[in-house]
């Protein structure tokens, strides 16, 4: 059972991808956004604090300028310098009014006895003003922001930074001034564009999903065309192709296909034939034994001649039947690939040795037999099959050689290729039959009228043979005045 279709794969896969791109370009952009906007804020903040910073001197001169009754020290002079200084402070901060800064002062006491608006100042920093009222040094204070990546889902917060300024009055009066910056403009920028942003980015995310999504379709459409196409032949009707359409990967994997289904049609083809030949080479035997079967019962008791006869054809039928399944068997052999040995044998020797046996049996011929130089041509490889090859073609040879004819083996060796060459000064093979001669059950027109004809099978299986050991076997001839069989083999290493 398949656990995943491609279907499901792809779609999380392009899901993925959409989430990774949309989602990662929509992250980088806020910020990019966020920095910039952090920037802005730090300018501005800047900019409240130099406000801050003059105003505080303008305030600290006007609480110079009032005079009141007492000495100075005296808590109720000390009151009125600073009341003088609270009030031009907030008509200071009240005439240029600093958008987005607030501020707040602290006495000697770190009590807020001031402020320009009433929520401001966080008693939080009381250390942070300590040290500034000590050391007659600011300070800034920052009030931490929630983490950045927080803006893209919730309101965004930049943070807030404090500076804390030392304040000293004549009159011995002292304290601290706080300049706070609220980024508020720029933490409505945020949040504006946040809502767009999110939206873009599922859009877009939607957007890939669905022309990945559609593009998959498309091509999952093509292959499963394909696979109707494949279903739809099974191995008894070869004869039906795949649809080849437009000239994309699907359509050469169609014609690839296609080329399969051929290849195997062929296949089949030849074995169908080979079948029916075989049936019918058998059939002509078996035929042949019944008929003599049926004369020797009627007739065979009575007359020793008819039965004489009768039991010479069928040992000559039943000869032939053995010679034919023997053909058969070696084919099938050859065909399945056969196991060879490695043997280092002199090539020229089993040439004449052959020959000799040739003209042992075609004695009454009386055919002169030619073999090769007495050098010895050293090769490796199977002697046995070597020998299978070259007495079939030796028996064709000598078959189809008339009276008095002659017949000769050459070897020679070039580089790495051994080739032995069968000639004979016979009938010969009309040029239209040479092509077919290596085919099964192929009979040339002038052999098949002869007697000595044998079933076609004798060059397929010499043929079968040559190629299993890597080889070519190839034919050449002259109507009525010879062929020659020119068989090439790899010469082997021991
Ligand atoms: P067969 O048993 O009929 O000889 P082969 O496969 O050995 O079958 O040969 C196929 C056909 O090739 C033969 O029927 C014959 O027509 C032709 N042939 C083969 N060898 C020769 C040859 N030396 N001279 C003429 N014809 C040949």
């Amino acid at each position: 059972m398949r656990r995943w279709s491609l279907r499901t794969r792809t779609l999380f896969i392009s899901m993925l991808f959409a989430a990774l791109i949309a989602g990662g370009t929509s992250v980088a952009t806020y910020l990019i956004i966020l920095d910039g906007m952090q920037h802005v804020a730090a300018n501005a903040a800047a900019a409240a604090v130099a406000a801050a910073r003059s105003m505080l001197v303008v305030a600290q001169d006007a609480a110079i300028d009032v005079a009141p009754a007492g000495e100075k020290g005296d808590e109720a002079f000390v009151a009125v310098r600073r009341k003088a200084f609270l009030n031009q402070l907030a008509a200071s901060f009240a005439q240029a009014e600093p958008s987005g800064a607030s501020l707040v002062f602290y006495d000697e006491n770190l009590r807020p006895v001031w402020s320009s608006s009433p929520r401001a100042g966080t008693p939080a920093l009381n250390a942070q003003r300590a040290a500034v009222q000590s050391t007659r040094q600011p300070r800034d204070s920052t009030v931490q922001a929630p983490p950045r990546m927080l803006g893209l889902v919730s309101e965004s917060r930049l943070g807030q930074v404090v500076t804390h300024l030392p304040v000293q009055l004549s009159g011995g009066a002292t304290g601290v001034l706080d300049v706070y910056y609220a980024p508020a403009a720029e933490e409505a920028v945020l949040n504006e564009i946040r809502l767009p942003m999110l939206l873009l980015a599922v859009v877009s995310m939607a957007l890939m999903i669905l022309l990945m999504q559609t593009s998959m379709a498309w091509v999952l459409g093509l292959v499963d065309d394909l696979r109707r196409g494949a279903d739809s032949i099974d191995a008894g009707r070869l004869d039906e192709r795949l649809p080849v359409k437009g000239d994309d990967e699907i359509a050469a994997l169609a014609q690839s296909v296609n080329s399969l289904i051929e290849r195997l049609e062929r296949r089949s083809d030849a074995q169908a034939r080979f079948v029916a030949d075989a049936s019918h080479e058998l059939a002509t035997p078996v035929a042949g034994i019944r008929g003599y079967t049926s004369i020797l019962r009627a007739w065979g008791a009575d007359d020793p001649r008819v039965r004489d006869e009768a039991v010479d054809a069928i040992d000559r039928e039943s000869r032939r039947m053995a010679r034919l399944t023997g053909d058969l068997l070696n084919l099938l052999h050859a065909d399945q690939g056969l196991v060879l040995k490695t043997e280092r044998f002199d090539l020229n020797a089993l040439s004449r040795q052959q020959l000799a046996t040739s003209a042992s049996r075609w004695l009454e011929k009386d055919i002169e037999y030619v073999g090769p130089d007495d050098a010895p041509l050293a090769m490796v490889g199977d002697p046995d099959r070597v020998e299978d090859v070259m007495s079939i073609l030796l028996d064709n040879a000598s078959k189809y050689t008339p009276i008095g004819g002659s017949i000769s083996v050459t070897t020679r060796r070039r580089r790495d290729i051994v080739t032995f060459e069968v000639a004979d000064t016979g009938q010969g093979i009309p040029e239209k039959d040479l092509a077919h001669v290596f085919d099964r059950f192929y009979r040339s027109e002038l052999s098949r009228a002869a007697a000595e004809g044998g079933f076609g099978l004798g060059l397929a299986i010499a043929k079968s043979i040559v190629v299993s050991m890597g080889g070519e076997i190839t034919a050449s001839s002259v109507v009525g005045q010879g062929t020659t069989f020119t068989v090439r083999l790899p010469r082997g290493r021991a």
